[in-house]
């Protein structure tokens, strides 16, 4: 099989291919002036993502693990206090809180969504909660209406983990669209290459309306400083390179039509898988949009596993994200608070499977993907 029909989780080349002059001369032009640490192209690149995800301020970082610390640090995160997260997700919200001396407090997950239950989150405030930090899973918002009513009744900070959902938007009830990340007080993304808008390399911004906590992260992400020299806060070395942020205004324009591609492959997989009785496809919820960053389905426990070794039998990558619900992880788990009810995130581990998804994925190569699925299970009922 040739390189162009190998069918990949995400085809990083394959989209640099799409744009490769664009992006050369980006690259090409910071080597130029040699600006390497906050150049010009990073200013630059911040006044856009604000533009874009509509709010005051973009502060750029170097991951976005840095992203979601910054965040904690400018909430005034003090040891002991509490973060509600959701216990199926990635690692880093449960140990930045961990790291700055708080401690995670894991809510539980809606099944079909993915996403932190409300319901949940309302059972687990207690009088050392500090902020809620919901995770805007595999490219679909989370219920930010509910969320922010129990954020301002109980006076907590609401820290919008975006890194999968880069461009989803939440209908609100106002009637306006806002795009995720932009409803809390502060929301998170990374540019890890793999995201909707990637980097080559790590990166990692922060969103706020708020002229204070914008100055505060911009301050703690370099070193505590205002002025150089200065170091009014503890803080942290953590910049995006000039480089990366050349890479990410070339991509950033191209952003809408690469979530048109995963909605376009989204529905294309749903069309064809929805007549096998033993997958559950991903659902889309009528209050936000889906920028598909994985697409996911669940089967049962049982054959799950049997699912993933046979798509690795036809040459078809798929992902368990994630095998384990982050309180059971060694590092975390006599460190944390969980919801006692929370087990839908137990039944997700041993059951979710993510197929193939990113923005050049072609009907040929989902065509081999589908088939596959309904071959295994052809002789199962
Ligand atoms: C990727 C990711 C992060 C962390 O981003 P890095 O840039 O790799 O530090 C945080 N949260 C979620 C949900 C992610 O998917």
């Amino acid at each position: 099989m040739s390189e162009a029909e190998k069918i990949q989780m995400v085809d990083l080349y394959g989209q640099y291919l799409g744009m490769r002059d664009e992006i050369d001369n980006a690259i090409s032009n910071v080597i130029a002036s040699s600006s390497f640490i906050r150049g010009d192209e990073v200013k630059r690149l911040e006044g856009e993502l604000a533009d874009f995800i509509g709010v005051k301020h973009a502060v750029t970082c170097g991951t976005g693990t840095d992203a979601l610390m910054l965040s904690l640090m400018a909430s005034g995160l003090e040891r002991g206090d509490e973060v509600i997260m959701p216990a199926f997700t990635f690692a880093a919200v449960a140990e930045v809180v961990l790291l700055l001396g708080g401690v995670p407090v894991f809510a539980d997950v809606d099944e079909s969504t993915f996403n932190i239950d409300p319901e949940s989150v309302d059972r687990m405030v207690s009088a050392r909660t500090k902020a809620i930090v919901p995770v805007h899973l595999f490219g679909q918002p989370c219920d930010m209406v509910s969320l922010t009513d129990i954020a301002a009744r109980n006076n907590l900070v609401l820290i919008e983990d975006n890194a999968q959902s880069f461009g989803a938007v939440c209908r609100m009830p106002s009637g306006h669209d806002v795009f995720a990340g932009a409803v809390g007080n502060i929301g998170c993304t990374s540019f890890f290459p793999s995201k909707v808008l990637g980097c080559f390399g790590d990166g990692g911004a922060v969103f706020t309306d708020d002229d204070k906590s914008a100055e505060l992260i911009r301050a703690l992400a370099n070193h505590g400083q205002y002025k150089k020299y200065t170091h009014e806060y503890v803080g942290v070395n953590s910049r995006l390179d000039t480089l990366q942020a050349a890479v990410l205004r070339a991509k950033l324009p191209h952003v809408p039509l690469w979530i048109e591609s995963r909605r376009a492959a989204a529905k294309y997989y749903t069309e064809n898988l929805m007549d096998v009785p033993q997958i559950k496809l991903p659902a889309e919820m009528p209050e936000s949009t889906h920028v598909y960053h994985q697409y996911t389905l669940r089967v049962s426990p049982e054959s799950r596993d049997g699912l993933k070794d046979a798509l690795a039998a036809a040459g078809i990558p798929s992902m368990i994200y994630y095998p384990s619900a982050l309180f059971e992880q060694p590092a975390y788990r006599d460190k944390c608070l969980r919801d006692p009810m929370a087990d839908s995130c137990q039944i997700l581990t041993r059951s979710v499977l993510s197929l193939p998804m990113h923005s050049e994925l072609t009907h040929e190569q989902q065509d081999r993907v589908i088939e596959a699925v309904k071959f295994y299970f052809s002789d199962k009922d």
